[in-house]
């Protein structure tokens, strides 16, 4: 059986987020238990936040209830079979431009790094169940039966990343559909969005769109980058990376930019 439960919030700003947790039941574990633990970890992770009555609601991002373990993971590049809509550069710079769309998303410390080319396929393009994980996260090009543009895909482990509710990804791909007549901004906004699944986040509630990268349809060919619900469902999966470490009185502060010229 799967327990769903969601949790809507209110941010200073304001800023409203909607959260849906998915738990599956274990033998031996006291489920009521697991979900309100789940919901305590949740709100924790927003400082300040008050939670909202559905009635109250205003914001719906969706997650899928995985993330990977630290705030960051990396990808590779395969151009076999890149779209004829533009030369194979400019559709590489796209979907970098992407993935990158998501990097330090809301101070969460989030990045995607791009390692480079692959001649390693895509494992799932379509059917996740027919394909098992091949430890590589590649990024390339297939036909898509249904007629969809893009399919990202994961694979996950069946335990949770340590305080929080969400099981750790394993592995990622995303296939892109060579035959639409791509700009590069509508092929960088479709890069945003299928790596906003990557990286845990389901399409946002079909009633709130469009307005976010992360609404089906139309809106996943529109941002270049991810608008403030798309935000709050990163922060809510990977919360909001700690600040330098304090200066003790009397010290100067480390500089990690700038020329290292010793003046005095
Ligand atoms: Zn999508």
């Amino acid at each position: 059986m799967i327990h769903e439960q969601t949790i809507d919030i209110v941010l200073p700003g304001p800023v409203f987020g909607h959260i849906t947790m998915y738990a599956l039941d274990e033998p031996g574990v006291a489920m009521d238990e697991r979900l309100a633990e789940g919901r305590a970890v949740m709100l924790a992770r927003f400082p300040g936040a008050v939670e909202l009555d559905p009635g109250q609601v205003s914001a719906q991002f969706r997650l899928f209830g995985v993330r990977w373990p630290q705030p960051s993971t990396s990808w590779l590049y395969n151009p076999a079979g890149s779209t004829p809509a533009m030369d194979p550069k400019s559709a590489t710079e796209a979907i970098a431009l992407g993935a990158a769309g998501w990097d330090n998303a809301g101070g969460s410390g989030f990045h995607f790094d791009y390692l480079g080319d692959t001649d390693i396929p895509t494992g799932c393009n379509g059917d996740v169940s027919s394909y098992g994980p091949d430890g590589v996260n590649a990024v390339g090009w297939g036909h898509i039966v249904g007629g969809y543009l893009g399919y990202s895909c994961y694979w996950r482990g069946t335990s949770l990343v340590e305080n929080t509710p969400y099981f750790a990804t394993q592995e990622f791909d995303i296939v892109f559909e060579p035959q639409f007549p791509y700009s590069a901004a509508t092929l960088r906004a479709l890069a945003l969005h299928e790596f906003g699944h990557s990286l845990g986040l389901d399409h946002t509630e079909p009633a709130l769109c469009p307005g976010r990268a992360m609404c089906g349809g139309n809106d996943a060919l529109t941002y270049s980058s991810p608008r403030q619900d798309d935000i709050n469902g990163v922060i809510a999966l990977y919360g909001v990376a700690p600040p330098p470490p304090a200066v003790p009185p009397g010290q100067r502060p480390y500089r990690v930019t700038g020329p290292l010229v010793a003046r005095d």
